[in-house]
């Protein structure tokens, strides 16, 4: 087994649509960034880089790189993915809890499980999505914030 851990945050930018975990969450303000900032995608994707020990999301997909301008997140998690089974493992489960003190994400989470769940080729009962405020405390006041944990277990021969 491989356990891997993944942290982003990203600052609140009025100007774009707010994307969590790939899904589309209606929000008077979406995330400042690069790619299309769906931090919650960008902390999973650097939680299975880590559990294969494999350089960071920052430094495989560097921020200022034309071709991922707005780019859909997916592609990260796609990515990373593509490198879990090409060296024989699988996804045994994600755990993320997303920091946010707006907007509320109760309606959504279970959304981004099944979302994330079709990146990874994995069951939604494996991909546990967590939400947290912070009573006002940053950085869930001017942006959001993720923590994931990704555990890789060998792929069935
Ligand atoms: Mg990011």
């Amino acid at each position: 087994m491989r356990v891997g851990i993944g942290y982003d945050v990203h600052r609140f930018n009025g100007r774009r649509p707010l994307k969590l975990g790939g899904v589309r969450v209606p929000s008077s303000r979406g995330l400042a960034g690069h790619s299309d900032a769906d931090v919650l995608l960008h902390a999973v994707a650097d939680a299975l880089f880590g559990a294969l020990g494999e350089p960071d999301l920052g430094e495989q997909f560097p921020p200022g790189d034309p071709r991922f301008r707005n780019a859909d997140s997916g592609t990260f998690v796609r990515a990373a993915y593509a490198t879990v089974k090409r060296r024989g493992w699988r996804v045994g489960n994600v755990d993320a809890t997303v920091i946010a003190d707006a907007p509320k994400l109760v309606g959504y989470k279970a959304r981004m499980s099944r979302a994330i769940g079709r990146l990874l080729e994995v069951d939604a009962a494996r991909i546990s999505v967590k939400a947290k405020t912070t009573e006002g405390f940053a950085p869930g006041k001017s942006g959001i914030a993720v923590h994931a944990v990704v555990l890789l277990t060998r792929q069935r021969t």
